[in-house]
């Protein structure tokens, strides 16, 4: 049996100061087999999050045994070397688009070459395309319009899909309006469309999980709220976030 939980959920916040890159990340457990599987791997910036949820968990770093990455943008993959035993997963065609040096002709500025060519050197990458499983049970769907490569992974059983930033968050899916692609417009549209024909459950790049009903788009309802504590010169305040990002509310100094 597969069960898989959000171990760091993405936050739908971006700035005009810069991007935050809280992306979600999710861990899936093989309890037959006692493996466990990363769902992306974060950018630095959740580094310490990450740690402290999985050893709150009381899972070791060596435990996981596979990392499945959705694209190669910084804030989803580059937390790799932490999980040294982990074989990592990745789509044929985002591989294609950073090693051909086609992300640099689309403007995309936000892949992390250097790190990934050192990555690709030392660890064992296997490639994924539509269809694969990458694990028994998860398959590899492609859903390409952010980056052409953008790949989800559905967990069979459930209906669950983690998708990367093929959808950031419930704002994009309900006004089908990407914030930022790197591939095309009609793509994206149609990898939406095909993770509502499939999945029961999304998990969004930057957002909480969102429930998808009769596979209508109106009636996918919102789930979490999100709590977060930033610290303004030593003086903490606490800030609780709804999955539509409508509404930041500040709760307490
Ligand atoms: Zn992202």
């Amino acid at each position: 049996m597969l069960s898989i939980q959000d171990i760091v959920i993405g936050v739908p916040i971006s700035s005009s100061y810069g991007f935050l890159g809280w992306s979600s990340i999710s861990l899936i457990h093989d309890t037959a087999r006692n493996e466990y599987i990363l769902l992306d791997s974060g950018g630095f910036n959740s580094r310490l999050v990450l740690l402290k949820k999985l050893n709150d968990l009381g899972i070791e770093l060596s435990n996981v045994s596979k990392i499945l990455l959705t694209h190669l943008h910084f804030d989803h993959c580059m937390n790799l070397e932490l999980f040294p035993r982990a074989v990592i997963y990745i789509s044929k065609k985002e591989l294609q688009y950073i090693l051909s040096r086609e992300y640099q002709k689309r403007n995309d500025i936000f892949v992390p070459k250097p790190y990934l060519e050192r990555i690709i050197e030392e660890r064992k990458v296997i490639e994924v395309s539509e269809g694969i499983e990458p694990h028994p049970g998860i398959m590899a769907i492609e859903l390409p319009g952010h980056t052409p490569g953008s790949t989800g992974y559905l967990i069979e059983d459930s209906e669950i899909i983690f998708v990367g930033d093929a959808i950031k968050n419930l704002y994009e899916l309900i006004h089908k309006k990407p914030a930022l692609y790197f591939d095309s417009l009609s793509h994206w549209e149609k990898s939406i469309d095909k993770v509502l024909k499939i999945a029961k459950e999304i998990i969004p790049g930057h957002g909480s999980r969102i429930k998808v009903k009769d596979k209508i788009i109106e009636e996918i309802v919102k789930e979490l709220e999100i709590e977060f504590e930033i610290i303004i010169k030593g003086s903490k305040r606490k800030f609780k976030l709804n999955t539509l990002g409508e509404l930041a509310v500040e709760l307490s100094f």
